[in-house]
């Protein structure tokens, strides 16, 4: 590592080119599924901007990945299954890099084959079994993997083009959907884009809003799931957190950050004393045509 110095008493600091140890990638494994190393390598980068964000305290949030066209879907006949709460046939034989239940997202960027795991399920796509990671003691994958299960089914059936599921807890969007005026979806949506154009641009249908339920529930999943239905790439769990679908962790995070962008933004004027007036429809709809935005939804 190279030490720090401050700009007056030396030269100036120079980033590691690997921020990430050695340590944990030399898992035997690796050899196994040599494709896994730069899908990794993105999902913990992502890991390590959540929780410099601030979005991913203690083991705040959870991420599932598809990474079958890297190691196949080929856990052995003698792999130890463990049951899933209903099948999900569209998964069948698919694999999925999840990140492990009560574990911190900057101990999976540090060491994911201790935090995370790949499995796969089985040809019914009802159970699921260990392919590579989870080499921990105690090491269970998040207790949202249902819930990731059913949006990642979700996605394939309905032919759309991620492949990861992200949550996380963005600080300034969570404070908005603590603001009465901001708990119905059109009033959110109409607020978010206003505040600067990218958010347009980069979610061209708005956030998803979806009322606060119990972490872990059924009825959690499945509001996700309607608000996914709706054609949304973020939801923003009420007085939770929010989470992102993307076709890798980059894109997922990216619109994690636009989106808290325009809500930390808003939150700015607010606390200001004022409520901005935003874009508006005419320069909104401009933004539209000039750059062919798909708004297709509710
Ligand atoms: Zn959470």
């Amino acid at each position: 590592m190279s030490r720090l110095h401050s700009p007056e008493s030396g030269p100036r600091v120079q980033m590691e080119p690997n921020i990430f140890p050695k340590e944990g990638v030399v898992s035997l494994e690796m050899e196994r599924f040599p494709k896994l190393t730069d899908v990794l390598a993105e999902a913990r980068r992502v890991a390590t901007f959540l929780w410099e964000k601030g979005w991913a305290e203690a083991s705040g949030g959870n991420l599932s990945l598809d990474v079958t066209d890297a190691v196949g879907g080929v856990a052995s006949a003698g792999a130890d299954w463990t049951p899933l709460p209903r099948a999900y046939p569209s998964l069948a034989g698919r694999s999925f890099l999840v990140t492990g239940s009560g574990r911190r997202f900057r101990d999976f960027a540090r060491q994911p084959e201790a935090h995370g795991v790949v499995l796969s399920l089985d040809a019914a796509g009802d159970r699921w079994a260990r392919l590579w990671g989870g080499e921990s003691p105690g090491f269970r994958p998040t207790s949202e993997l249902p819930s990731h299960l059913a949006m990642q089914a979700h996605l394939r059936e309905t032919a759309r083009a991620e492949r990861t599921v992200l949550h996380a807890h963005p600080t300034e969007l969570i404070a908005l959907s603590h603001l009465p005026a901001y708990k119905d979806e059109a009033a959110l949506d109409d607020a978010l884009w206003g505040m600067l154009p990218e958010v347009k641009i980069f979610l061209p249908r708005g956030v998803g809003l979806v009322p606060y339920a119990l972490t872990g529930t059924e009825m959690l999943a499945q509001r996700s799931l309607a608000a996914l239905e709706r054609g949304h790439a973020v939801l923003l769990w009420e007085m939770h957190g929010a989470l992102a679908v993307g076709r890798d962790p980059a894109e997922a995070f990216d619109r994690l950050d636009v989106a808290n962008k325009a809500a930390a933004v808003l939150l700015k004027c607010l606390a200001a004393g004022v409520v901005p007036e935003g874009l508006g429809k005419t320069r909104l709809a401009e933004l539209t045509q000039a750059f062919g935005l798909d708004e297709k939804i509710r």
